[in-house]
């Protein structure tokens, strides 16, 4: 096997001075932008992984344009494409979760994984009780593993929104919904100061401890 090579993905626009292209995806009052709160987080990822000399590579740019799932999944098959041979690519997207409807109860935290995938599975198992060490407040609030697709006990196949940023990449993926900006709670803990720092630790140590 190849050395994996991590693709580090943000979701949504950043927020470029002031302006936020992405509807909806923010805090009920307005104050956390889900997309730029993604490229937070992420920059941290990308930062503790140079850190401990773990490969990858950012797609997060400056641009205030939300790229398109269309164009994303293309630049995403594009790093793949570029990378396959020499490394392992695997895809690590970051978002924050919402509840419809303004503020809820809804809270924690829930790790998206390719379907019937090893890589995926082990890296988002790892990762996932990776978090959960480092954002303690979320042990009570695990919403788990989560794959887009199932079967029901018809043998009806069902499909999430996920399927696309988890199944489409030709490579293993996870995506983490990291709390949900519509609780207060949550969104204490996804805008303080040390968030980015723990998400990074948790992924990078969960990262490194399936390299090992
Ligand atoms: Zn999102």
């Amino acid at each position: 096997m190849a050395e994996r090579i991590y693709i580090i993905d943000a979701g949504h626009a950043g927020d470029y001075m002031g302006y936020y292209q992405t509807p909806g995806k923010r805090s009920p009052d307005g104050k956390l932008k889900e997309g730029a709160n993604n490229r937070r987080v992420a920059r941290a990822v990308c930062g503790e992984m140079t850190r401990q000399g773990i490969k990858h590579i950012s797609m997060i740019g400056n641009s205030p344009i939300d790229i398109p799932l269309k164009f994303r999944l293309a630049w995403i098959n594009g790093l793949v494409a570029h990378t396959k041979g020499k490394y392992d690519p695997v895809l690590l997207s970051f978002h924050s979760n919402a509840q419809a409807g303004g503020w809820g109860q809804a809270r924690g935290l829930a790790t998206w994984c390719r379907d019937r995938d090893k890589a995926s599975e082990d890296i988002a198992q790892a990762t996932h009780e990776a978090l959960l060490r480092e954002i303690p407040a979320w042990q009570d609030y695990d919403r788990g593993i989560k794959h887009p697709k199932w079967w029901d006990w018809k043998g009806r196949l069902h499909r999430s929104a996920y399927i696309s940023m988890v199944e489409k990449p030709q490579c293993p993926a996870v995506l983490y919904e990291l709390g949900f900006h519509t609780n207060r709670e949550d969104l204490a803990i996804i805008g303080g100061a040390e968030h980015p720092k723990n998400v990074a630790r948790g992924v990078t140590g969960g990262v490194a401890k399936h390299i090992a």
